[in-house]
């Protein structure tokens, strides 16, 4: 089959012929047909100081993806060949304290698909039946193969109530435009979206957001004054990783607010502790989604009227994989698909 491998520890990727996974008696094997290009393949394809210490070659890369069961292990009961499928990227031990309590989303073992095993970034890929996740007749294609990020938004997004809440998302990224989409779904009454990046805060107008900020150019304090928030955000969602954007952030924040921190910063990050502890602020980091409850409440959002589509701007077929991991790298695009049924 046709995959895209890390062939060599050096920038780039290698569409090559490598042998279709085996599929072991709790496996299934699907058949991909839709794959979205996330941050973690630009690092793995640029090679960069993370990607060099994290995967090692060759490795086939990419997680999030959707396709069609084509085979079962002979254990397999809920799954059937025809069936279309997502898989969470997250593989749990099953044995630890946390597995075994069920919050299987805070095992301390967990590998990743695309990083340190077999990715799905090829034509099949072989995953356990308790890492499937059935999608619903009614979700396209497009949006069910970028489930894996939706689900992070969604993860950080709900992880405090939002209903009535004035809510604050640092990046407009496409985790973060989606994440605007959700907390307005949940029923959030200012929804304030900041980016260093124009193009990004137009995408993001297309969520309903309250109101978008290039800090480059405003401080959110003056968009709370304008909005007539006396006392700060309720909820704040760090979506970007960047220094600034959490500093900011904690200086805008209601007394006992909460800030759920999902984007991945590069470098250690000294804060003002004394703002967290007279604000009596609650941090939480946020990685993945958990299993399954995550996937439920991003079915039956959609079934209710969530529309996270406008967050994919870019299609190419598998072939093209340079010139779409070039879109997805210059900041522009929003989420960029590669299609894995093209030849
Ligand atoms: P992205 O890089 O596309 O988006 C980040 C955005 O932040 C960009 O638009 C960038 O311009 C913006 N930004 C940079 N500096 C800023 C500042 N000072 N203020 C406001 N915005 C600023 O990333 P994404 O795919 O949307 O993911 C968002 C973040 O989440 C990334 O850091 C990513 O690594 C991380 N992530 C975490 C998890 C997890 O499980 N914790 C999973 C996926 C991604
Ligand atoms: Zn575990």
């Amino acid at each position: 089959m046709r995959a895209l491998v890390k062939a060599a520890a050096a920038p780039g990727l290698e569409l090559r012929e490598v042998p279709v996974p085996e599929v072991g008696i709790n496996d299934v094997l699907v058949r991909v047909t839709m794959t979205g290009i996330c941050g973690t393949d630009l690092h793995i394809h640029d090679w960069d100081e993370w990607a060099q210490g994290a995967v090692t070659p060759p490795l086939t890369i990419g997680h999030e993806f959707v396709g069609e069961v084509v085979e079962v292990g002979e254990n397999v009961n809920d799954f059937v060949p025809g069936d279309r499928v997502s898989g969470e990227g997250h593989l749990v031990c099953g044995r630890c304290r946390n597995c075994m309590a069920g919050r299987r989303h805070l095992c301390a073992a967990t590998e990743s698909i695309g990083v340190t095993r077999p990715g799905a970034f090829a034509e099949y890929i072989a995953l356990p039946m308790t890492n499937l996740w059935h999608h619903d007749d009614g979700i396209p294609d497009e949006v069910a193969a970028i489930f894996d990020p939706f689900g992070n938004a969604v993860h950080a997004a709900l992880c405090f109530r939002v209903l009535g809440e004035d809510v604050l998302i640092t990046g407009a990224g496409p985790i973060g435009q989606m994440a605007a989409a959700v907390v307005r779904h949940a029923g959030a009454r200012h929804v304030v979206v900041t980016d260093v990046n124009p193009q990004r805060l137009d995408q993001a107008k297309a969520f309903g957001v309250t109101r978008t900020v290039d800090v480059t150019r405003e401080r959110i304090a003056d968009v709370q004054a304008e909005l007539g928030m006396a006392e700060g955000f309720d909820v704040a969602l760090e979506m970007s990783g960047d220094e600034a954007a959490l500093i900011e952030a904690l200086e805008n924040m209601a007394h006992g607010g909460r800030i759920a921190l999902l984007g991945i910063p590069t470098e250690r990050i000294a804060i003002d502790w004394t703002t967290v502890v007279f604000n009596m602020l609650t941090l939480r980091g946020i990685f993945g989604r958990e299993m399954y409850e995550t996937w439920y409440a991003m079915t039956v959002m959609l079934q209710s009227g969530l529309d996270i589509s406008p967050v994919i701007t870019h299609r190419f077929p598998h072939t093209d994989f340079e010139e779409a991991f070039a879109t997805a790298g210059d900041g522009r695009a929003g989420k960029v698909l590669l299609d894995w049924t093209t030849s």
